[in-house]
């Protein structure tokens, strides 16, 4: 029985899905039927395209450099707001950690056949917010600030923007408000710094989010609303709130290209970190990278900045719930946000909380078509497994949606169409010198009572 949520598809596409038009989609593709059917899947990419310049349409290898360059003016009034980022002089960012043992459970345990390296890209340890999303979230509000004291005279670009902290500034900001809709991190980063410059700040928390994440927030003077539907929900309360109010300011993770930039700043420091490893990254020297996605924001920022820098030497892979692939079902019919994961009867419910949104970002799927190597789907059980496995063997949490990063370097190889595109990208014998990335998007902030319930769950295999 196909579940078809007419109304959102009309409000945020404007293109009326029937029943039968998706039921076609379905059948006709042998990917959608599987992920109907829930099963895990690896989804390749056809339309990736090696041979183009790796320029999008909207966006520029300069509009990285520009989001970089934003980060760095806020470096001393970060260093000074957040001291924990004193040691990376005011830049939030993340250590890159080779997990060996890691690499010898995944092959013992799942049969991964994983050579080359094994490496931990430590955003779940982020300051401030402790996952991913102290890059995007915390980079768009920086530069709505910047815009706003550049238009009222309060600084100038090269000022040091340590004056922000002035009692006189945070008054001005006090009368602007910021809203925000999220399934629990969003709101974390977004709430935390717009907290930290004064403003009045409004997240809404979908059902999903969890109750320590909206106790830490009102810790902050932070509102928190709750709602009982999903992240769509949440978004469009958000929105419709902010525009209430003339001074407010509405950070829509559906679409916004600033939050998208701030993650891409990701790869540039990457390429240093990379570099400062020694571990070499060519032709012969292949770069696999696996991104645990919800809306597309993150994983999609850092993706288009990894292939940018490291063009077609970089491979980069997602990784979705099996419940809520909304990247994997928009990108393979091409309907991108005007088909959600309910409109092929999914519930978009998982214990991955922040890989729990139905309908993909507008314009992330659009940008990855030519870019993106494939998506991974995950079941929930796996999650915790290896959550598990992380622990036991290099001893580092990670909260269960960031755990969905390891499906990839687990099961590419045991994938035929894993195998097939390793094979048609010439690589079957430089696998031995390849780099595994695996993204660790968040748990740093996981309070001790919910880790130690995280670290003893099973869900039944279904
Ligand atoms: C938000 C989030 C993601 C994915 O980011 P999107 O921009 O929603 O795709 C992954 N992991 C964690 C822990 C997150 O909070």
């Amino acid at each position: 029985m196909i579940i078809l949520n007419k109304s959102a598809s009309l409000k945020t596409g404007g293109l009326e899905l029937r029943d039968k038009a998706i039921i076609t989609l379905v059948n006709e593709s042998e990917a959608l039927k599987k992920v109907k059917n829930r099963e895990e899947i690896l989804w390749i990419n056809k339309d990736k395209n090696e041979k183009n310049d790796f320029k999008v349409e909207g966006l520029t290898p300069e509009d990285i450099d520009d989001a970089e360059d934003r980060l760095s003016r806020f470096s001393e009034y970060i260093m000074k707001a957040f001291p924990e980022t004193k040691k990376d002089k005011g830049l939030i960012e993340s250590p890159l950690r080779e997990i060996p043992l890691m690499k010898n459970t995944l092959n013992k345990n799942y049969r991964s056949k994983l050579e080359g390296k094994l490496f931990l890209k430590m955003d779940s340890h982020l300051p401030i917010a402790g996952s991913v999303k102290a890059r995007g979230g915390i980079y768009e509000i920086l530069k709505h600030t910047e815009d706003l004291a550049l238009e009222k005279g309060l600084i100038k670009k090269d000022d040091s923007y340590e004056k922000l902290r002035d009692p006189e500034v945070r008054d001005f900001f006090s009368q602007y408000s910021i809203h925000v809709g999220s399934t629990g991190n969003l709101g974390l980063s977004i709430g935390i710094i717009s907290a930290e410059i004064g403003y009045k700040v409004t997240v809404h928390m979908s059902a999903d989010a969890k109750e320590w994440k909206k106790d830490l927030l009102r810790n902050y003077g932070v509102e928190v609303v709750e709602y009982t539907e999903d992240y769509g929900k949440a978004v469009e309360e958000g929105r419709k709130k902010s525009l209430e109010d003339p001074n407010s300011y509405f950070v829509d993770d559906e679409n916004s290209k600033t939050l998208f930039l701030g993650y891409s700043v990701a790869a540039k420091r990457l390429k240093k970190q990379i570099k400062e490893q020694n571990i070499m990254v060519d032709k012969d020297h292949p770069l696999f990278v696996y991104i645990p996605c919800g809306v597309g924001g993150a994983p999609g920022g850092i993706s288009y900045g990894l292939k940018v820098v490291f063009k077609e030497n970089v491979h980069c892979f997602f990784v979705e719930p099996t419940e809520s692939p909304c990247m994997l079902i928009g990108m393979e019919s091409g309907l991108n946000n005007k088909i959600s994961v309910q409109d092929i009867g999914l519930t978009g419910i998982t214990d991955a909380d922040g890989l729990a949104v139905g309908r993909p970002s507008g314009f992330v799927g659009n940008v990855m078509k030519n870019l993106l190597s494939g998506i991974f789907t995950i079941k929930d059980f796996k999650l915790y497994d290896y959550l598990r496995d992380l622990m036991n063997s290099e001893n580092i949490f990670l909260e269960p949606s960031a755990c969905a990063t390891f499906e990839g370097p687990a099961n590419l190889l045991n994938y035929n169409n894993g195998i097939e595109y390793i094979k048609s990208i010439n690589l079957n014998s430089k696998m031995e010198n390849a780099t595994h990335i695996v993204w660790a998007t968040g748990g740093r902030l996981v309070p001790e009572d919910v880790r130690k319930e995280y670290l003893k769950t099973h869900i039944k295999n279904k």
